[in-house]
């Protein structure tokens, strides 16, 4: 095996327990996954498999790669029109692939809990979760690791710096200091490209959107990063796990060591004391031996999402947010928070955040205290070197 010796090309490990070699999990991980999308499209040959980004989620559950398994797949690189929010938690908001992979693990999560719940002792045993010992809620069976896959560098702080390939004289990035380096940045609607978050636009209106002011988004960079903080399962899913973070994040191509550790968590690495059980995760950054090449043509507007027990794509229009009869996405917050409410009701007795029902969505969010106070303390993080809102102008 002929080792590439460029330092940004090298994986970064993660931090914490390796249970497998670098290259070859993320080799695994990128050839599962392109190999479900595969078939999932007829080899490639369907509509549906045009994309610019493909992402993905593999879970391992031990030290052995081949027993490595695919959760979902998704494609999309675009965010809603405005004027398609919808006040019912109807339409997806943002349709980037990874962002898409995310919401379908939450699915598999939900369907994993179900899983345990179910009178079948098989179905029982089968589950990834395992109930807490001495302590309320569930929590992942012994080495069960994610890893997402996402098929280039993820828009955002993490590509903007890396648009080619690192060459094999690469030697890092000679201008780790620039002020531009590590800002939080948006997506833009209607568009592919981020700019840097301004105090001038960050507080949006419902009402300001809908009439037609530019609905601003995270950039995936961000998001992820915030993952790296409050785990990727939301605050809803926190009533039932501990945080549950990335073991791996695998790019296909624009693997660019420096500006993607600085991106995912290098640049919050000051963050304050974060509530119990979180932490600052830094997870294995890799990217595979051969780099996918650029996908050419005109981005499609769909985005594609599937997930184990998943008959099928489901295809949604990244622009409504909603498939092409206008009908709401599996994986859209109405859905998935009508699966919430029923393991709500089912898990009562051992919840790890005791409220009353909830009334509302929001009141069943805003009640998870202890996740938001870690959304807190990124938020701070975030803004104390300059890199957030109000520190700079364009
Ligand atoms: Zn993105």
């Amino acid at each position: 095996m002929q080792l590439d010796q460029a330092p940004s090309r090298q994986p970064i490990p993660r931090e914490g327990l390796q249970l497998h070699l670098p290259q070859v999990l993320a080799d695994a991980v990128s050839r599962l996954v392109v190999d479900k999308f595969s078939e999932l499209t007829d080899n490639f040959t369907s509509p549906h498999a045009r994309r610019k980004v493909l992402a993905g989620v593999v879970m391992t559950t031990g030290t052995d790669v081949k027993e490595a398994q695919v959760i979902c797949v998704s494609t999309g690189t675009k965010c809603i029109n405005g004027e398609y929010m919808s006040d019912r938690g109807l339409a997806l908001n943002d349709c980037h692939a990874e962002i898409v992979a995310r919401r379908s693990l939450i699915r598999y999560l939900y369907s994993q809990l179900e899983h345990f719940l179910s009178n079948s002792d098989d179905d029982h045993q089968k589950s990834i979760f395992t109930r807490c010992d001495n302590r309320p809620g569930f929590v992942l069976k012994e080495n069960v690791q994610f890893h997402l896959y996402i098929s280039t560098s993820p828009c955002g702080d993490a590509r903007i710096f890396s648009p080619h390939e690192a060459g094999v004289e690469d030697q890092g990035d000679r201008h780790p200091n620039r002020k531009a380096r590590g800002q939080l940045r948006t997506k833009i609607e209607s568009g592919e490209g981020t700019i840097p978050v301004r105090s001038s636009n960050t507080i949006q209106t419902w009402d300001g959107v809908l009439q037609g002011e530019r609905l601003l988004t995270m950039s995936c960079s961000d998001k992820i990063a915030r993952w790296n903080v409050v785990g990727f399962q939301g605050s809803l899913m926190s009533y039932f796990t501990e945080p549950i973070y990335f073991s791996s994040i695998i790019l296909g191509s624009l693997y660019h060591a420096d500006h993607l550790s600085r991106a995912m968590y290098q640049r919050i690495t000051e963050i304050e004391e974060l509530p119990q059980c979180f932490s600052l995760n830094r997870p294995l950054l890799s990217g595979i031996s051969n780099a996918e090449a650029r996908q050419p043509g005109k981005a499609p507007n769909f985005s594609v999402n599937w997930a184990v027990g998943d008959q099928a794509l489901e295809v949604i229009n990244a622009t409504t947010g909603k498939d092409d009869l206008g009908r709401p996405s599996r994986l859209c917050k109405h859905a998935l928070y009508s699966r919430w409410m029923r393991l709500h009701g089912k898990l009562s007795s051992t919840l790890r955040i005791r409220t009353v029902r909830p009334s509302s969505y929001h009141e069943a969010k805003q009640a998870a205290a202890e996740y938001h106070s870690a959304k807190q303390t990124l938020f701070r993080a975030f803004q104390r070197p300059g890199l957030g809102p109000g520190s700079r102008s364009p």
